[in-house]
């Protein structure tokens, strides 16, 4: 997905995508665990593999120490998926629940999830799914 930065952010805030996702795509550190949840959604929403990777925790189970690997697989995933939506369920310490809309190949691949998020030398990562 292309989008310009007066958009509307893809993770569903309300805000344009520059006053909300995109200054986290930037570099400035997530606040909370929800606003790197919506920012990694909102970089899945726009092929940005290499944000989703700088906020995965290296010590989590989804981190690849063969990063051109993982990007492929990344892009892949991006490229066949349409996310049409994220919802923010509950967001209290270090987790987060959502439940994302996305489609790969018009087949509904809609999940609810809870996260993980730890911190890694002062920013947050996501780190798993809490089982
Ligand atoms: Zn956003």
């Amino acid at each position: 997905m292309k989008i310009s930065p007066n958009d509307d952010c893809p993770c569903g805030s309300g805000l344009k995508y520059k006053k909300c996702c995109r200054v986290l795509h930037q570099g400035v550190p997530a606040q909370t665990p929800e606003a790197l949840m919506r920012a990694r959604y909102t970089a899945y929403a726009l092929d940005r593999a290499d944000y989703i990777m700088q906020t995965t925790h290296p010590d989590g189970p989804h981190y690849q120490a063969d990063t051109a690997k993982w990007k492929r697989e990344l892009e892949a995933f991006t490229h066949a998926t349409r996310f049409a939506g994220l919802q923010i369920l509950a967001a209290a310490g270090d987790t987060v629940t959502f439940r994302a809309t996305l489609f790969v190949k018009d087949r509904d691949a809609s999940f609810t999830e809870r996260s993980l998020f730890r911190q890694h030398e002062g920013r947050w990562k996501y780190f798993g799914v809490v089982v």
